[in-house]
C-alpha cells in the first residue's frame, strides 16, 4: 500500500499513456478493440491507485457507488438500442458536468468547515490545513461553472435527441439577449466569489451557470445536435481537468485533458462534414427540424417521383459491373446490416463491385454506420469514406441508397436558400442509376425534402429497409446470373 503511496504519479503516468493508446486505437476499425481494453485497463489502475492515494476514505460509500453505477451501466449498455446511442452519451456527460458541479461544492463547504474550526483545534488534532490559494478559488469557479454549464447542456441534448416533449426548441429575438446577460451576471458573481470567497455569489454563479446551460442549448436546431453532444463530450474533459486541480489529483487532469481535446477535434471535424462553423452551430439559431419539415411536405405532393420494384432494382444492380452502397440512419432503423451485408456478398459473387459509401455524419451518431458494417462483418477495404469515394460517383452504374437522406441531398450543392447549403454530401446524384429504399416520401431529420427522389436516373423502392433488401437478394438470386 506504502509502495503504490510512494509510486501513485508512475502509475498515474502509466494510466495515462494507455488512455493515449485508447484514443489511438479507437480512431480506426480495425484497432477498436484494443483501443478500448487499453481504456479498461488506464480506468482500472487510475482507480484503484486513487483509491490508496486518497486520505481516509469512506470505502463503503465509494464501493456502494462504484457497484450502483456498475449496475445501471451494465444493464443499460446491454439493452440500449443503437438508435439511442447518441441519447446515451449526452445522459453521460451531463453526469460529468453534475460530479463536477457536486465536487468543487464539497470542496468549498469542507474547506468553509475548516476554516470554522479554527486553527488551533485543527492542529490540536493532527489535521495540516492551507488555506485554499487564488489559483485553487479560480479553479473552482471555473470547474463549477463549466460543469453546471454541461450538466443543463447535456440534459437538454437528450431531451432533444430523445424527443422528450419538454425540450423544446426555443427561438426569437429576446434569445441571444437573455443569454448574454445570464452569461455576464454568471462571471459577474463568479469574478465576485474569486476575490472575495463569498459563499452566496458562489451559488448565484452556480444557479446561472445551470440556468445558461439550458438556454444556450435550447435554440440549437435538431440538425447540429451531433456537434452539440461532441462539444458538450470536450466541456465534460475540461470540468473534470478543472476538477482535478482542485483534487490535486495528476489523473484526472490528464484524462480530463484528453477527453476536452479529443471531443474538440470531433466537434471539429463533424463541423467541417456539415459545413458549419462552431460559432455559427451555437448561436446561428435553429437549423432544420419540424419548420421546415412542413415546407417540404408541401413541395411533394406537386413532384412526381419514379418507383420500382425490389425485382427491378435486383435486376439492374446483377448487371451492372459497380455498385456504391450509401447507408443512413434507415438501415439502423430498419436493422438492415446483415441483409445488407448478404446482398452485397451475392452481388460480389457475380463479379459486380460493391462498395459502401459512409458520410461523416450518416446515422445519429459519429461513426453509426461504421458500427453497424463492422457488427455485420463487411470488410473494412469495402468501407469507403467521403472523400475517398465522391470522385468515383460519376462511373459507377448504380448507386444504392438504403434509408439515406440528408446525406445525400443535392440541395447541399445547388441551392444556396437551403439550410444545408454547403454541407458536403456524398454525391450519389452523380451515378449513372440511383436506387432509394425509404418507406415514404418523408423528410430525413433535417426536415428537408430532396430533389435526388425526384431525378430523372432515381428509381424508389418503397419498404422497410430489411425487407426490401431480402427481397432484392431474393429477386437477385432467382434470377440465377
Ligand atoms: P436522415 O435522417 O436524413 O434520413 C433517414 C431516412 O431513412 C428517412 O428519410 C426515412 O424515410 C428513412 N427510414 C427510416 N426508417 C427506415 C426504415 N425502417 N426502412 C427504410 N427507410 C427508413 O438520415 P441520414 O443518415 O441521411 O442523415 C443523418 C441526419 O441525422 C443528418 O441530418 C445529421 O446531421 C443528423 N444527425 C446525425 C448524427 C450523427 O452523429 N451521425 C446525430 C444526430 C443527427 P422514411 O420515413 O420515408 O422511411
Amino acid at each position: 500500500m506504502e509502495f503504490i503511496r510512494e509510486y501513485a504519479n508512475w502509475f498515474y503516468l502509466i494510466g495515462a499513456i494507455l488512455f493515449i493508446l485508447t484514443l489511438r486505437g479507437l480512431s480506426g476499425p480495425k484497432t477498436a478493440i484494443a483501443g478500448n481494453r487499453y481504456g479498461m485497463l488506464a480506468m482500472a489502475i487510475a482507480v484503484l491507485t486513487t483509491f490508496f492515494v486518497a486520505e481516509n476514505p469512506v470505502i463503503w460509500m465509494i464501493l456502494g457507488a462504484m457497484v450502483l453505477g456498475a449496475i445501471v451501466g451494465i444493464a443499460r449498455a446491454k439493452t440500449v438500442p443503437m438508435t439511442q446511442m447518441p441519447e446515451t452519451v449526452a445522459l453521460m456527460h451531463s453526469l460529468v458536468g453534475l460530479s463536477a458541479v457536486l465536487i468543487a461544492i464539497a470542496a468549498i463547504i469542507h474547506n468553509n468547515k475548516l476554516i470554522e474550526l479554527g486553527p488551533d483545534l485543527l492542529a490540536a488534532n493532527g489535521v495540516t490545513f492551507h488555506e485554499m490559494s487564488k489559483v485553487h478559488l479560480f479553479e473552482l469557479f471555473v470547474g463549477c461553472f463549466v460543469g453546471a454549464i454541461t450538466f443543463t447542456a447535456s440534459v437538454f441534448a437528450y431531451g432533444k435527441l430523445a424527443a422528450k416533449k419538454w425540450a423544446k426548441t426555443i427561438s426569437g429575438a429576446w434569445v441571444k439577449p437573455v443569454q448574454a446577460l445570464i452569461f455576464i451576471a454568471m462571471l459577474a458573481a463568479g469574478i465576485h466569489f474569486f476575490l472575495t470567497g463569498n459563499m452566496t455569489s458562489f451559488w448565484a454563479m452556480t444557479g446561472l451557470a445551470l440556468v445558461f446551460g439550458w438556454v444556450w442549448i435550447a435554440p440549437v436546431g435538431g440538425g447540429d445536435m451531433p456537434v452539440v453532444v461532441s462539444l458538450l463530450n470536450s466541456f465534460s474533459g475540461w470540468a473534470a481537468a478543472g476538477i482535478g486541480f482542485t483534487l490535486e489529483n495528476n489523473m484526472l487532469i490528464v484524462a480530463g485533458s484528453l477527453v476536452g481535446s479529443s471531443g474538440a477535434i470531433l466537434s471539429y471535424i463533424m463541423c467541417k462534414a456539415m459545413n458549419r462553423s462552431i460559432i455559427n452551430v451555437l448561436f446561428g439559431g435553429a437549423m432544420g427540424g419540424t419548420a421546415t419539415a412542413t415546407a417540404g411536405a408541401g413541395e411533394q405532393v406537386q413532384r412526381n417521383h419514379r418507383s420500382g420494384s425490389a425485382d427491378d432494382a435486383g435486376f439492374l444492380m446483377s448487371n451492372a459491373d459497380s455498385v456504391v452502397i450509401v447507408p443512413g440512419y434507415g438501415m439502423a432503423q430498419g436493422r438492415a446490416q446483415n441483409a445488407v451485408k448478404e446482398l452485397a456478398n451475392l452481388l460480389k459473387e457475380q463479379g459486380v463491385t460493391v462498395r459502401f459509401a459512409i458520410h461523416p455524419v450518416a446515422g445519429r451518431m459519429p461513426g453509426h454506420m461504421n458500427v453497424l458494417l463492422a457488427e455485420a462483418d463487411v470488410p473494412y477495404e469495402d468501407i469507403l469514406e467521403m472523400d475517398e469515394i465522391n470522385s468515383d460517383f460519376p462511373a459507377t452504374d448504380v448507386v444504392l441508397v438504403i434509408g439515406a437522406n440528408d446525406v445525400v441531398n443535392p440541395a447541399a450543392k445547388d441551392d444556396p436558400s437551403s439550410p444545408i447549403y454547403g454541407m458536403p454530401i456524398l454525391e450519389a446524384h452523380k451515378a449513372r442509376t440511383i436506387l432509394v429504399i425509404k418507406r415514404s416520401m418523408a423528410t430525413g431529420y433535417a426536415g428537408l425534402d430532396n430533389d435526388l427522389f425526384y431525378n430523372d436516373k432515381t428509381m424508389m423502392i418503397f419498404g422497410d429497409a430489411k425487407k426490401v433488401v431480402e427481397d432484392m437478394t431474393k429477386a437477385i438470386n432467382g434470377t440465377g446470373h
